[in-house]
Protein backbone atom coordinates (compact mmCIF):
# COMPACT_ATOMS: atom_id res chain seq x y z
CA UNK A 1 0.00 0.00 0.00
CA UNK A 2 1.88 3.15 -1.06
CA UNK A 3 1.23 6.82 -3.03
CA UNK A 4 3.39 7.47 -5.39
CA UNK A 5 4.49 10.93 -5.01
CA UNK A 6 5.48 12.38 -8.49
CA UNK A 7 2.19 11.99 -9.41
CA UNK A 8 0.28 14.30 -6.97
CA UNK A 9 3.45 16.54 -6.64
CA UNK A 10 2.29 17.46 -10.35
CA UNK A 11 -0.91 18.33 -9.61
CA UNK A 12 -0.70 20.26 -6.85
CA UNK A 13 -3.84 20.74 -4.20
CA UNK A 14 -6.11 18.24 -6.67
CA UNK A 15 -7.31 15.14 -5.06
CA UNK A 16 -5.92 11.74 -6.20
CA UNK A 17 -8.35 8.87 -5.22
CA UNK A 18 -6.29 5.42 -3.86
CA UNK A 19 -8.47 1.85 -3.40
CA UNK A 20 -6.67 -0.85 -1.73
CA UNK A 21 -8.14 -4.54 -1.33
CA UNK A 22 -5.21 -6.51 0.84
CA UNK A 23 -4.73 -9.49 2.84
CA UNK A 24 -3.57 -8.12 5.98
CA UNK A 25 -1.05 -11.50 6.24
CA UNK A 26 0.21 -10.34 2.97
CA UNK A 27 1.84 -6.89 5.17
CA UNK A 28 1.57 -7.81 9.01
CA UNK A 29 3.48 -11.07 10.11
CA UNK A 30 1.16 -10.19 13.23
CA UNK A 31 -2.03 -10.84 11.75
CA UNK A 32 -3.55 -14.18 10.83
CA UNK A 33 -4.02 -15.42 7.85
CA UNK A 34 -7.90 -14.61 6.47
CA UNK A 35 -7.86 -11.20 7.44
CA UNK A 36 -8.58 -8.19 4.40
CA UNK A 37 -8.49 -4.59 4.89
CA UNK A 38 -10.58 -2.19 2.39
CA UNK A 39 -8.62 1.30 2.02
CA UNK A 40 -10.12 4.13 0.43
CA UNK A 41 -8.05 7.21 0.27
CA UNK A 42 -7.53 11.09 -0.76
CA UNK A 43 -4.06 12.08 -0.98
CA UNK A 44 -3.41 15.54 -2.05
CA UNK A 45 -0.18 17.76 -2.18
CA UNK A 46 0.18 20.79 -1.12
CA UNK A 47 3.77 22.80 -0.10
CA UNK A 48 5.91 20.74 1.81
CA UNK A 49 3.11 18.17 2.77
CA UNK A 50 1.48 14.99 1.69
CA UNK A 51 -2.18 15.40 3.19
CA UNK A 52 -4.54 11.74 3.15
CA UNK A 53 -7.87 11.36 4.36
CA UNK A 54 -10.18 7.94 3.70
CA UNK A 55 -11.65 5.32 5.28
CA UNK A 56 -10.37 1.58 6.27
CA UNK A 57 -12.97 -1.47 6.48
CA UNK A 58 -11.02 -4.79 8.22
CA UNK A 59 -11.78 -8.11 8.96
CA UNK A 60 -9.55 -9.32 11.48
CA UNK A 61 -9.30 -12.52 13.52
CA UNK A 62 -10.23 -11.96 17.16
CA UNK A 63 -10.72 -14.37 20.24
CA UNK A 64 -14.30 -13.56 22.11
CA UNK A 65 -13.31 -12.15 25.69
CA UNK A 66 -16.31 -14.12 27.20
CA UNK A 67 -16.63 -17.61 24.99
CA UNK A 68 -12.94 -17.59 24.13
CA UNK A 69 -14.16 -18.66 20.81
CA UNK A 70 -11.94 -17.39 17.55
CA UNK A 71 -14.04 -14.96 15.26
CA UNK A 72 -13.88 -12.18 12.53
CA UNK A 73 -14.08 -9.01 13.92
CA UNK A 74 -15.02 -6.12 11.55
CA UNK A 75 -13.32 -3.04 12.16
CA UNK A 76 -13.73 0.58 10.60
CA UNK A 77 -12.40 3.32 11.14
CA UNK A 78 -11.68 7.38 9.19
CA UNK A 79 -8.31 9.10 9.35
CA UNK A 80 -6.73 12.24 8.57
CA UNK A 81 -3.48 12.69 8.35
CA UNK A 82 -0.44 15.37 6.91
CA UNK A 83 2.94 13.80 6.63
CA UNK A 84 6.03 16.68 6.21
CA UNK A 85 7.78 15.58 3.36
CA UNK A 86 11.14 15.60 3.69
CA UNK A 87 14.38 16.03 1.21
CA UNK A 88 17.15 13.35 0.22
CA UNK A 89 16.73 9.55 0.97
CA UNK A 90 15.55 7.62 4.33
CA UNK A 91 19.49 6.27 3.92
CA UNK A 92 21.34 9.40 4.54
CA UNK A 93 19.22 11.11 7.03
CA UNK A 94 19.65 14.32 8.33
CA UNK A 95 20.54 15.62 11.96
CA UNK A 96 16.94 17.54 10.34
CA UNK A 97 15.14 14.72 9.71
CA UNK A 98 15.94 13.06 12.85
CA UNK A 99 14.87 16.16 15.17
CA UNK A 100 11.68 15.75 13.47
CA UNK A 101 11.05 12.10 13.65
CA UNK A 102 11.53 12.27 17.32
CA UNK A 103 9.04 15.03 17.56
CA UNK A 104 6.84 12.11 16.20
CA UNK A 105 5.39 14.10 13.19
CA UNK A 106 5.02 11.86 10.16
CA UNK A 107 7.42 11.88 7.70
CA UNK A 108 7.78 11.34 4.11
CA UNK A 109 11.24 10.91 2.13
CA UNK A 110 11.77 9.89 -1.26
CA UNK A 111 9.55 9.41 -4.04
CA UNK A 112 6.88 6.91 -2.29
CA UNK A 113 4.49 7.17 1.13
CA UNK A 114 4.25 3.84 2.12
CA UNK A 115 0.79 3.45 4.05
CA UNK A 116 1.39 -0.13 5.81
CA UNK A 117 2.71 0.81 9.15
CA UNK A 118 0.71 4.06 9.48
CA UNK A 119 -2.41 1.31 8.50
CA UNK A 120 -1.13 -1.41 10.97
CA UNK A 121 -1.16 0.66 13.49
CA UNK A 122 -5.05 2.34 12.72
CA UNK A 123 -6.55 -0.69 12.27
CA UNK A 124 -4.43 -1.97 16.00
CA UNK A 125 -6.29 0.85 17.81
CA UNK A 126 -9.68 0.54 16.15
CA UNK A 127 -9.78 -2.92 17.56
CA UNK A 128 -12.29 -4.02 20.25
CA UNK A 129 -9.90 -5.36 22.72
CA UNK A 130 -12.40 -6.63 24.88
CA UNK A 131 -14.10 -8.27 21.39
CA UNK A 132 -17.45 -10.06 21.74
CA UNK A 133 -18.08 -12.95 19.16
CA UNK A 134 -21.93 -11.11 19.51
CA UNK A 135 -23.64 -8.54 21.54
CA UNK A 136 -25.05 -11.08 23.79
CA UNK A 137 -22.67 -14.00 23.96
CA UNK A 138 -23.51 -15.67 27.25
CA UNK A 139 -19.74 -16.64 27.68
CA UNK A 140 -18.36 -19.36 29.62
CA UNK A 141 -19.64 -20.58 33.03
CA UNK A 142 -17.11 -20.11 35.63
CA UNK A 143 -18.69 -23.28 37.57
CA UNK A 144 -18.91 -25.92 35.04
CA UNK A 145 -16.68 -24.51 32.59
CA UNK A 146 -19.83 -24.77 30.28
CA UNK A 147 -20.32 -22.80 26.89
CA UNK A 148 -23.31 -21.59 27.82
CA UNK A 149 -23.63 -20.24 23.88
CA UNK A 150 -23.61 -24.17 22.86
CA UNK A 151 -24.50 -26.10 25.90
CA UNK A 152 -26.79 -25.49 28.93
CA UNK A 153 -24.91 -24.99 32.40
CA UNK A 154 -23.98 -28.60 34.50
CA UNK A 155 -24.49 -26.86 37.91
CA UNK A 156 -27.99 -26.26 38.24
CA UNK A 157 -28.38 -29.49 40.24
CA UNK A 158 -25.73 -28.56 42.51
CA UNK A 159 -27.48 -25.50 43.12
CA UNK A 160 -30.97 -26.84 43.74
CA UNK A 161 -29.48 -29.28 45.91
CA UNK A 162 -28.38 -26.16 48.25
CA UNK A 163 -31.41 -24.30 47.88
CA UNK A 164 -32.87 -27.12 49.90
CA UNK A 165 -30.17 -27.80 52.25
CA UNK A 166 -31.07 -24.10 53.26
CA UNK A 167 -34.63 -24.44 53.05
CA UNK A 168 -34.18 -27.12 55.67
CA UNK A 169 -31.51 -25.06 57.79
CA UNK A 170 -34.96 -22.21 57.51
CA UNK A 171 -37.24 -24.70 58.88
CA UNK A 172 -35.03 -26.12 61.48
CA UNK A 173 -34.28 -22.21 62.86
CA UNK A 174 -38.02 -20.96 62.82
CA UNK A 175 -39.12 -24.52 64.40
CA UNK A 176 -36.47 -23.55 67.01
CA UNK A 177 -38.08 -20.16 67.93
CA UNK A 178 -41.22 -21.65 68.72
ZN1 LIG B 1 -18.42 -15.25 22.64
ZN1 LIG C 1 -22.22 -24.12 35.22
Amino acid sequence: MYIYLPDIKSRSGENFDYRFNEELSDFYGDFSEGGTAQLIVKASHSGEEVMIRGSIEASVEAVCSRCLEPFVQKVKTNFTESFAVIKGSTAEETPLDLAVETANMLTVTGDVLYLDEYIRQLIILAEDHSPLCKPDCKGICSGCGADLNRHSCQCVEDDSDIDIRLLKLKELKSGDQV
